[in-house]
């Protein structure tokens, strides 16, 4: 199997630069196996300071949490997918749910965030995950279905090898509870069955799927021990380094 196995934290509006130099650095001298990414999705103000403190034997890298879709203009305040890649930051985390449903931005929106930052060159950590009544429906397989077509199917195989899904359940974000092993697992299978169905049977072994929502130290290790699930994006709990180095061991 030639996907990898990925801890992603999510440091979302948290820390200062100091703080964040801090944590980053003892993630990184922590003992780890090889076999892991680690990706840190920092604020873009930490982005150059990590880069400058954090060696890059640590093999820790680093993601933006969000981008423009444009490359350039007036838009005050934005960031570009250009000026990250110009950055050398390898990953963009987009789609997140937290920016789904506080900047309002929708699948279409999306799809034109992720073709910028594809042909920026960035590597993007695209997030998927249905709210608590669409769970409750029964409709969440076909509901996570309609973001990644809106989003991922019309991208080439080439392409696909630059993407990274994560199945975050809104129900289970940053709220303590969290999807039961065996509900990820239906996820997941259903989304490399749809990655299958799309882009062929390389594709659907090579993309790696994470899970997202409440993982812990206490849980990482019988989510990751789930055969569709290939690691996990973390908030919360990656803001703890002791708590994210277990789950950076948990495979
Ligand atoms: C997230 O923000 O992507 C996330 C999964 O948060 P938490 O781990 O805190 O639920």
């Amino acid at each position: 199997m030639a996907r990898k196995q990925i801890a992603a934290g999510n440091w979302k509006m948290n820390t200062t630069i100091s703080e964040g130099v801090e944590l980053a650095q003892a993630i990184a001298s922590a003992q780890r196996s090889d076999q892991t990414l680690t990706i840190l999705g920092v604020p873009f103000t930490h982005i150059y300071p990590l880069q400058k403190k954090i060696k890059a034997s640590s093999k820790i890298l680093l993601a933006a949490q969000n981008c423009h879709h444009l490359k350039s203009g007036a838009y005050t305040g934005e960031i570009s997918p250009t000026m990250l890649a110009a950055m050398k930051v390898p990953y963009v985390i987009l789609g997140h749910s937290e920016r789904r449903e506080y900047n309002h931005e929708d699948n279409a929106l999306l799809s034109l965030k992720l073709r910028a930052a594809l042909d920026s060159g960035l590597k993007v950590i695209f997030c998927c995950g249905e709210a608590l009544d669409i769970r409750k429906s029964g409709e969440h397989i076909s509901y996570v279905k309609s973001q990644l077509a809106a989003s991922i199917f019309h991208l080439s195989a080439q392409e696909m090898k630059n993407i990274v899904i994560a199945y975050e359940p809104i129900w289970a974000i940053g709220t303590g509870e969290t999807a039961s092993p065996a509900q990820a697992q239906e996820m997941h299978e259903a989304i490399r069955k749809m990655l299958l169905k799309q882009f062929g049977k390389r594709v659907a072994e090579n993309t790696s799927i994470l899970y997202g929502g409440s993982v812990k130290a206490s849980n990482a290790k019988e989510i990751f021990g789930q055969p569709d699930v290939d690691g996990g994006l973390v908030g919360g709990a990656s803001l703890n380094a002791a708590e994210f180095v277990q789950i950076i061991n948990a495979f």
